[in-house]
């Protein structure tokens, strides 16, 4: 289990990180993209829509893996597994037995938590809004994820799924999980990386999650979970030109 304590917000935060100055490819992936970090690198390798991998000097992180495990084949083996909420493009019951290790920890929110076996249970943690642990020197901090907008509330109730903003090494990144722009994403400090989710009718608009990310001011932005239904697709191109101030968006092949 980790250690579930509490610790100061920003105490950890790095001031400014930099883009190693070239971008890997892997043939089995689009791309990935490395942030030097207090003592090596993170390597961060968007999969799909949702799910991505993060090779850190403090062990291998996946969040929100679905799809199948065959997608994750040539990846490093996760040292921990960070679940937003319950819905299909984020939480995969067989996805996650097919990509976990004989070690590897899972942080989820308390809904997930419930459904899990009870074997998995023995391997992971329920973490709810505001709650904070550390595991293997990675700190993760569970941030809300919910819909204000009227009519999209029971999409994602306020209180239910997580986001999580993760320290590791210096580096302090946020993943959205699902969630519109609310007044905790935008009170965010200090984040060097954020992943920022953007789609109709389950989340928001670009518009909106540009003027989220222009408040907050990450170093770097990566669009993600950009598709929807109908038109509820969002051009990530349209988000990047809406930022205000120094930020870089990142573009990750998140639809093949
Ligand atoms: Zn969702
Ligand atoms: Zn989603």
């Amino acid at each position: 289990m980790p250690n579930r304590r509490h610790f100061l917000t920003g105490a950890a935060a790095m001031g400014g990180i930099t883009l190693l100055p070239y971008r890997l490819t892997a043939a089995s992936h689009a791309g990935h993209d490395s942030f030097a970090s207090a003592t090596g690198a993170v390597v961060i390798t968007p999969v799909s829509h949702a799910s991505f991998v993060m090779e850190t000097p403090m062990g291998v992180v996946y969040v929100d893996p679905v799809g199948g495990a065959d997608l994750y084949e040539g990846m490093p083996v996760p040292d921990l597994i960070l679940i937003t909420h319950e819905h299909g493009d984020h939480y995969n019951a067989e996805t996650l037995a097919g990509v976990m290790g004989d070690s590897t920890q899972m942080i989820t929110n308390p809904a997930v938590y419930d459904m899990l076996s009870a074997d998995m249970q023995t391997r992971a943690s329920s973490m709810g809004n505001g709650d904070a642990a550390a595991a293997n020197g990675v700190q993760v901090e569970a941030i809300p994820a919910y819909n204000t907008t009227e009519g999209r509330e029971n999409f994602h109730p306020q209180g239910r799924d997580n986001g999580y903003v993760v320290t590791v090494d210096g580096l302090r990144i946020y993943i959205s999980g699902d969630t519109e722009d609310i007044p905790e994403m935008r009170a965010l400090e200090n984040i060097d990386i954020a992943f920022v989710c953007m789609n109709l009718p389950f989340t928001m608009d670009a518009g909106a999650a540009a003027s989220a990310v222009t408040e907050f001011a990450p170093t770097y932005v990566y669009p993600y979970h950009y598709r929807g239904r109908d038109n509820g697709t969002q051009d990530p191109a349209e988000f990047a030109a809406m930022l205000e101030g120094d930020i870089e968006a990142k573009m990750g092949a998140w639809y093949g």
